[in-house]
């Protein structure tokens, strides 16, 4: 690693423990920001790779940690969510990241004073929820509020809707309390702030920051369309001196609403699932303002744009514009990449300013703009963000990059600045800041650190780069025709497949503009809190794979692995990225293609698949133990009925009251139903996630052959994985094989919603008097949005209160179950906890579940956590009203929990390398070619097998595979011993076992010969 010595790093670890990351792959992912650097700048910065990133959870560490850092000379580079592009989060000095991820509390918010103190790592969408809880919102915020922190905002400085009224952030800030390079914590304030804001963090750290909000008021919105600049500005100026009572005012280029109606619409498998709303090709004003301002706004609005021949929008483009507002970046899947260039310019030159950019810079520049009332002269000003589309794969983006201080130079000319610093414009801080100010932060910065710890290389630095631009700018005028040579393409256009990674998947992968919307609401990243873990760090290092920088290695493969496959991400998505199918395209890859290692225990899961249909290792003849008796005439396999009952592997052999319950319900509501009963199989969700197709294919095959010729043309499903399989995944497969489908699927809780409405199905009321909530399950809403049939069903239950979690329908966030329970179980819990932490704060004493798995992984987490809020099946929930009584499922739960658990530990590296400690003397008869004598004997002449000791990793690959079979009954009587199966399991151990060591061996060998080595030398020495 180089940077620390072992002293330093031994402090970091004893400090931060899991929270310090020395990998090399993460540490990789928090060294960059969203800029996409063109190559020479890239060369001319060299590696950003930090020695370490930690993620403080308090003042008082940030405290320790500067000090120690100042006494060790190590430079600190602060970082919100690197959602900024001037490089400020770039570690030019490698040393320490300091990643706020994790001081993200709100401390007070006072109603009274119309403030809110927080810590810096929170996200303004987050603190703006919290607000509104409390009868406020925020008076202005970036349009980067999804992603962007406070202390973030803070440091970089700027300005966001909202602050048409509000003016820059800076000036909404009381105070904020930072800690000072040499440890010390002060507090700014008034005028002192200018140290902090816009510094990017070389005076100190934020830890702690007081800003102003505003009562919370329901805001309209009207659009408004201009045909040019000028026009854009005369309106604007016209709004400013008649002193309308608007909020936010901000615009977009006709370049912009072009490119708008021409970006990709989020899909879903392959359907559209957005509208698309045509902007006319001009400047798109947006102005959003208070209901009760109403009248002062809207009254006479029309006439003051027919004067500047502008005309009122339509309500449908102003609300998709706002809707739509955080979503600037989607245009960047045209480029895919897109040369930023942010100025701000006095409202008066703003005509001149784009007339005179049309004149110079021959490529497309797109544009959005922000008005300020009163900047910082008290005129209005225009920030503006434009962009070029270019390739960064391509040199020709270094030459279109050099048009980005063509228009700075313009800008300039015209009275505008940079909209700030960083890396890029150190040598014109004068003019960003105005130069008393940038006078006295150069002094500040000298005086309160003068070893230069505190990012160094940054805002009031002379770096490479900022001399560099500085030198381009003034050879602009030869600079400029190159950079107008360059021809540009726009459009989405992958073409090829790089290193087997998919040509689509590779031009999301540039595509992604690195905005960190995706990372908070992604359960994988919440659970561990790296940024490996999220969309925004595996796209990243995606692209650094395909440019030959790294390589794939297990922890990379599990990464992609271990997505819950939620979905959120899909949502969330500046860009509209097909995120989550991205990854499961990659597992099968991965898997299926490249044969790499799948999540362990999902070998095991394949095999009892393979062997009986089922996951849990249980014998087919018992898959309809479940099944009431009285039913096998009426809703059994001989029943010539065309719908089908599928009630999947869980239901089938663990959780039976959802199975029960869901057949008495159906056969309660007058459904003509069947059940296959041993013909009911595993759906092939989990084969699918952990990337075994093979397996996943054949399964799909037999149950839809099982269905045909059962007569069956419509399945309905409890459990909303299987109901994902037969109602999206089937389709798409089946038509990729060319397989007749034909099959409609269903979830109960429809069929039963469409009989409540009908009048055909009722609940008695049965004096009951309770509040529940629901869990969205991930597999049938956000993948087939059946989001009402449920709440149909629990509100037809007479007494029965539904409360909704604060996250719901859509945004609901994942229980955190299988590929995470299965993969780290701790992770599981704590994810878990989460999602029931709001059923607990909705005051409710059950959380009803559709999905057996959230069902089984909520209960694991209760026992784990000790948490006391009851889950209950949904169907088992509703069967009860109608007066049946199930088995409780949470025994055979904990019990079959307690065999995965042991089986999670057993197939690792550790778990193989005790089960070989545990047969050594078999293992070692076992040897071929008499090896196992020769090593005997060798262990009897001191020393001689340690001689031999570097030839075993070479040996052991090739030996054990002949080794194994042989010690297979011993093997299997440790297994025993280390997991307590059920009879069943332990009677199909000699059948399953086999196949799993012989897929899991060539892949884990490698981890598990190193720690074998000295213990198998010990015993053979007699130790
Ligand atoms: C889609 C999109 C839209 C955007 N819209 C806007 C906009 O409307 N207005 C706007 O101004 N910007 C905008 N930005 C830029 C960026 O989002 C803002 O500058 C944002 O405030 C940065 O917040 P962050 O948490 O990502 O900070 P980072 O990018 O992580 O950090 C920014 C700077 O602050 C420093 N820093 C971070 N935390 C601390 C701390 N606790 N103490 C000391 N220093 C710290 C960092 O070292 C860095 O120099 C946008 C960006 C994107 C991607
Ligand atoms: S599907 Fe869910 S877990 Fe997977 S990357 Fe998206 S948000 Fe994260
Ligand atoms: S995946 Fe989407 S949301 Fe996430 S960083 Fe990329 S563009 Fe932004």
């Amino acid at each position: 690693m180089g940077g620390l010595n072992s002293k330093q790093r031994q402090y970091i670890v004893d400090s931060f423990g899991s929270r310090a990351s020395f990998n090399k792959t993460e540490r990789k992912l928090y060294g960059h920001d969203i800029a996409e650097m063109p190559s020479l700048i890239k060369r001319l910065i060299g590696s950003t790779i930090p020695d370490v990133v930690v993620q403080p959870e308090s003042e008082a560490e940030l405290v320790e940690l500067v000090k120690w850092a100042t006494d060790q000379r190590l430079p600190l580079t602060p970082r919100g969510k690197a959602s900024s592009g001037y490089g400020g989060v770039l570690p030019l000095k490698k040393g320490i990241v300091v990643d706020f991820y994790r001081m993200k509390n709100v401390i007070q918010i006072d109603k009274d004073e119309q403030t809110a103190t927080v810590e810096p790592g929170i996200t303004w969408e987050k603190l703006d929820r919290e607000l509104q809880r409390h009868g406020l919102t925020l008076r202005l915020y970036p349009s980067s509020y999804p992603s962007a922190t406070a202390g973030g905002w803070l440091a970089q400085g700027g300005c966001g809707f909202g602050s048409y009224e509000a003016g820059w952030f800076r000036d909404n800030v009381i105070s904020a309390r930072v800690v000072m390079p040499d440890g010390a914590i002060r507090e700014f304030t008034g005028a002192e702030l200018d140290f902090i804001s816009d510094a990017e963090g070389i005076t100190g750290l934020i830890s702690q920051l007081t800003v102003r909000v505003m009562p919370l008021d329901e805001m309209e919105v009207i659009a408004l369309g201009c045909p040019d600049a000028g026009s854009l500005q005369n309106l604007v100026q016209i709004l400013v001196d008649n002193k309308l009572p608007i909020w936010s005012l901000s615009f977009i280029g006709p370049r912009m609403a072009e490119l708008k109606n021409e970006a990709p619409l989020r899909e879903h498998l392959g359907h559209v699932v957005e509208e698309r709303v045509l902007l006319p090709a001009a400047y798109i004003i947006t102005l959003a303002f208070r209901k009760k301002d109403r009248h002062s706004v809207a009254d006479g609005l029309a006439e003051l744009a027919r004067g500047c021949e502008g005309e009122v929008l339509s309500d449908r483009i102003a609300q998709h514009e706002w809707q739509e507002r955080f979503k600037l970046m989607l245009v960047k899947r045209l480029g895919p990449s897109l040369v930023p260039i942010e100025f701000v310019v006095p409202l008066s030159a703003l005509a001149n300013v784009m007339a005179e950019i049309a004149l110079k810079v021959r490529q497309p520049v797109i544009r959005e703009g922000i008005v300020i009332r009163e900047g910082v002269d008290g005129k209005p000003e225009v920030t503006v963000l434009g962009f070029i589309p270019g390739d960064q794969r391509k040199f020709g983006y270094n030459l279109v990059f050099s048009l980005s201080l063509t228009i700075m130079n313009i800008t300039q000319k015209h009275g505008g600045r940079p909209y700030s610093t960083g890396i890029y414009f150190t040598h014109k801080l004068p003019a960003v800041l105005g130069a008393e100010r940038a006078r006295k932060l150069k002094a500040f910065k000298r005086q309160v650190d003068p070893r230069g710890i505190m990012n160094p290389g940054k805002v009031t630095a002379s770096g490479l780069v900022s001399i560099l631009t500085n030198l381009v700018s003034k050879l602009e005028p030869i600079f400029r025709p190159l950079g107008n040579y360059v021809s540009t393409r726009i459009g989405e256009r992958p073409s090829k497949a790089v290193r087997d990674i998919p040509p689509d998947v590779v031009w999301y992968a540039y595509g992604c503009s690195q905005c960190g919307y995706c990372i908070d609401e992604c359960d994988q990243f919440y659970g561990r809190g790296w940024e490996s873990q999220s969309p925004r760090g595996k796209w990243y290092w995606l692209r650094e794979f395909m440019e030959g920088r790294e390589k794939w290695d297990q922890f990379m493969v599990d990464t992609i692995l271990v997505c819950t496959t939620c979905e959120l991400c899909n949502l969330r998505c500046s860009a509209s990225l097909p995120i989550e199918p991205s990854w499961m395209k990659l597992r099968g890859q991965l898997v299926n293609d490249e044969k790499r290692m799948t999540i362990p225990p999902f070998e095991m899961m394949a095999a009892s698949v393979r062997k009986e249909g089922d996951i849990w290792g249980a014998y087919r003849k018992d898959r309809s133990v479940w099944f009431p008796k009285e039913m096998e005439e009426k809703h059994g396999p001989s029943r010539k009925a065309k719908i089908a009952y599928f009630a999947g592997c869980t239901a089938s052999h663990v959780e039976h009251d959802i199975a029960i319950a869901t057949v008495r319900l159906l056969d309660a509501a007058g459904v003509d139903f069947k059940y296959l009963k041993e013909k009911d199989n595993c759906c092939g969700t989990p084969m699918l996630v952990c990337g075994k197709w093979d397996v996943f294919e054949e399964i799909m095959r037999l149950n839809i052959q099982n269905m045909k010729e059962a007569g069956v043309d419509t399945v309905v499903t409890s459990c909303p994985a299987c109901d994902m399989m037969w109602r999206q995944y089937y389709p798409v497969w089946t038509e990729k094989l060319g397989i007749d489908y034909n099959i409609t699927a269903k979830h109960y809780s429809e069929i039963l919603a469409e009989k409540i409405k009908a009048r055909e199905f009722t609940f008695p009321d049965t004096g009951t008097n309770t509040s529940v909530t629901l869990h969205d399950s991930c597999h049938i809403g956000r993948v087939s949005s059946v989001y009402d049939a449920p709440r149909e069903l629990i509100k037809a239950i007479p007494g029965v209160n539904l409360v909704e979690m604060e996250y719901n329908r859509e945004w609901a966030h994942c229980c955190g179950s299988v590929l995470t329970l299965i993969k780290e179980p701790p992770v599981a819990a704590v994810l878990g906890k989460s999602r029931m932490d709001e059923a607990i704060d909705a005051g409710v004493e059950k959380i009803l579940a559709m999905c057996p798995c959230c069902q089984f992984q909520f209960r694991v987490t209760a026992e784990k956590k000790q948490l006391t809020i009851e889950t209950v099946d949904l169907a088992r929930f509703a069967a009860s009203f109608l007066g049946y009584e199930f088995p409780d499922p949470n025994p055979e739960v904990q019990r079959q929990w307690a065999v995965f658990e042991a089986m999670i530990a057993l197939m690792t590296p550790e778990g193989f390398a005790d089960l070989m400690g545990a047969m050594w003397p078999e293992l070692i008869d076992a040897m071929p070619f008499r090896m196992g004598g020769m090593m005997r004997a060798m262990g009897r002449i001191p020393g001689a097998l340690q001689l031999m000791k570097p030839l075993l990793p070479i040996l052991f690959p090739r030996l054990l595979p002949m080794m194994i079979p042989k010690v297979m009954p011993v093997m299997l009587e440790r297994v025993e011993q280390r997991m307590p199966m059920p009879d069943y399991m332990l009677e199909q151990m000699p059948d399953l076992m086999p196949e799993v060591v012989k897929n899991l061996m060539p892949h884990m060998i490698g981890d598990v010969v190193p720690l074998v080595t000295q213990p198998m030398i010990n015993h053979l020495e007699g130790k």
